[in-house]
């Protein structure tokens, strides 16, 4: 799967998503697991459970067979101890055939006598005279006088008929001595064939050992009989803690194919049978359950991994077109933002530009009055009613200049945060007062009438008692010039309203066009009409007062009916009538 890769997913590996998407797949694959591990469990319990029921399936056919032989050749054994039978009598030999009848796993029954020369036997006259006093089985008994029955390992046949295992019995004469031996031939071929029978089809390995470790036979390896296998764990362990058992193994000679082992010792036979069944083959169909289980869980992780990655990538195409949107949205106010500082910065040059035109334009309107007054003291006896004039207008030129300084002096010092006030409790009526008498004159300089109207009782406020005074002042005199000369009438009242003391100074004179209100107490702000009409001015006076109200908690408003109908200016301040007074000196107050 290409996307895969993408850095995108990856990063965000732990989207809920791709939590939801483990956790399915875990559980369907622990349930998987689980179901094939039971499975697994119960499959081998049962090949074990398989494994023991055949062996003793094995062992009591096995028992039965050479039981059926040994109590044939006992009967032979007795029968014979006290005849006097010539050798190959006819008449023992139809008994011995007759009991051959009987015993179909055996080939041939014969007596050796003690000299180990056969007396009797079912095959003759097929077979010649033999001696057979080599043979292991005979000379066992002539090795342990006490031995009575044996069974032979796998033989195989003078004859090449077939390997075959000599069971045998004692014959012993009246007189106690030794009379030789009763021999069945069982044809181990018959045993297989058993065997075959029991375990066709099953995968299974069916094994009748001697228990010295040799083969006797077996299905479906009858070719390894007579071999020895006394390494087998059956042989080298097992045997010796019980006559039965079952075990796993992967030991040799089942390298690396490991097994299901079930063995019996025959209770009455130097005989073992074992049962081994291969695990791979008990687990076969299970195994192909598992791949198709594992190949099933792999696609399931596919399905999954494919649905989740379609979900991110959805997910992952819905932010980017979100985040487009937004940047899009964040690209059109930065350029609103963009364009309206521009415009601003634009206008603020404006203002400065222009700024500077009536700063001039002050300068040289002081300048002018001041020149040509020195004219006329260059001429003029100095104490001369023209000399006194020329040097009243030079006061009062130079005044206007000096106060212009201040104020831009005063607007740089509040703009960088350098004016330092001196607070104290103040009676607002007194401070009032003060700088309206101070303006009296100049006002009534211009043939305007000065109204005051003072609150009694007193109005406490916290503030700058220069600084206010300045502001009073500050809008007395815009009051006086903005108001033409002659007919002016102009108020200045302090009052109380609510917690809050005012001070309004009002006029009867240009007045402010509405559009103009808002903007007034802005820097370098003057109305059109008023500029063109020269009334002086730097536009900073109103920037001044606006500032120096705030830094002592109050605030300034305009309002004018409109072209020609006054103005009134309302500086609004906090009471602070239920203080408890100042200490002497004012500290406490003190910005
Ligand atoms: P200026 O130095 O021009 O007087 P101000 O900041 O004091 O500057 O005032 C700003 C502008 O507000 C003035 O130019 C004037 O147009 C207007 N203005 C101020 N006070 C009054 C008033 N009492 N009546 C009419 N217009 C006024």
């Amino acid at each position: 799967m290409p996307s895969i890769g993408r850095p995108g997913i990856l990063r965000r590996s732990l989207q809920p998503s791709v939590v939801a998407g483990s956790l399915v797949f875990a559980l369907v694959a622990a349930l998987a697991a689980g179901g094939l591990l039971r499975e697994r469990h119960l499959l081998l319990e049962q090949a074990h459970e398989d494994a023991a029921m055949l062996a003793s399936v094995l062992e009591e056919n096995t028992a039965r067979t050479f039981e059926s032989v040994d109590i044939a050749i006992a009967g032979l054994a007795q029968h014979l101890a006290s005849s006097k039978a010539r050798r190959h009598d006819p008449a023992v030999r139809e008994l011995m055939r007759a009991q051959l009848r009987h015993l179909p796993t055996v080939r041939a029954l014969y007596i050796v006598g003690p000299d180990g020369f056969v007396q009797h036997d079912t095959d003759y006259p097929k077979t010649p005279d033999v001696s057979l006093a080599d043979r292991s089985y005979f000379r066992a008994y002539l090795e342990a006088p006490t031995l009575q029955r044996h069974v032979s390992e796998a033989l195989q046949s003078r004859s090449g008929t077939g390997w075959f295992v000599a069971s045998s019995r004692r014959i012993t004469r009246p007189d106690g001595s030794f009379g030789g031996v009763a021999v069945a031939a069982v044809q181990l071929g018959t045993v297989s064939h058993l065997y075959r029978k029991l375990g066709l089809g099953s995968g299974r390995q069916l094994t009748l050992f001697h228990k010295n470790g040799r083969v006797l036979a077996g299905f479906p390896h009858d070719s390894h009989v007579g071999r020895s296998y006394a390494q087998l764990p059956v042989f080298a362990d097992f045997l010796h803690r019980g006559s039965s058992g079952q075990f796993e193994t992967d030991g040799a000679p089942w390298k690396d194919m490991r097994r299901i082992v079930a063995y019996r010792a025959l209770d009455t036979q130097p005989l073992v049978v074992v049962v081994a069944v291969q695990e791979a083959d008990v687990l076969a169909s299970w195994s192909r359950t598992a791949t198709g289980v594992t190949i099933g869980l792999l696609l399931l992780a596919m399905a999954i991994g494919g649905v989740v990655l379609t979900f991110e990538q959805r997910q992952e195409q819905r932010r980017r077109a979100a985040a487009d949107r937004v940047t899009a949205t964040e690209s059109a106010a930065v350029a609103e933002r963009m364009r309206a500082i521009a415009a601003h910065l634009q206008e603020a040059d404006q203002r400065k530009t222009q700024f500077l035109a009536t700063l001039s334009h002050e300068l040289r309107n002081a300048m002018g009055p001041v020149l040509n007054a020195l004219s006329i003291l260059d001429r003029s006896d100095p104490a001369s009613a023209a000399s006194r004039r020329a040097r009243d207008i030079m006061r009062e030129q130079v005044g206007q200049l000096r106060s212009l300084v201040d104020d831009l002096l005063d607007i740089s010092r509040v703009n960088s945060g350098k004016v330092r006030l001196d607070l104290q409790r103040l009676d607002l009526g007194d401070v009032v007062g003060h700088a309206a008498a101070a303006a009296q004159a100049g006002i009534e300089a211009l043939g305007h009438v000065l109204v005051l109207r003072l609150p009694d009782p007193p109005l406490w406020i916290v503030g700058d008692r220069a600084r206010l005074a300045q502001v009073v002042a500050n809008l007395l005199g815009n009051a006086a010039k903005y108001t033409p000369r002659g007919n002016g009438r102009i108020e200045v009242e302090v009052r109380r309203e609510g917690s809050r003391a005012l001070v309004s100074v009002r006029d009867n004179g240009l007045g402010i066009p509405a559009a103009d209100l808002g903007k007034v107490f802005g820097m370098f702000e003057q109305v059109e009409r008023h500029q063109s009409s020269s009334q002086g001015g730097l536009g900073i006076g109103l920037a001044l007062v606006a500032r120096l109200v705030a830094l002592q908690g109050g605030e300034v408003a305009a309002h004018s009916d409109g072209d020609g109908r006054g103005s009134t200016f309302t500086v609004s301040l906090p009471l602070v009538e239920n203080e408890p007074a100042p200490t002497p000196d004012g500290a406490s107050l003190r910005a």
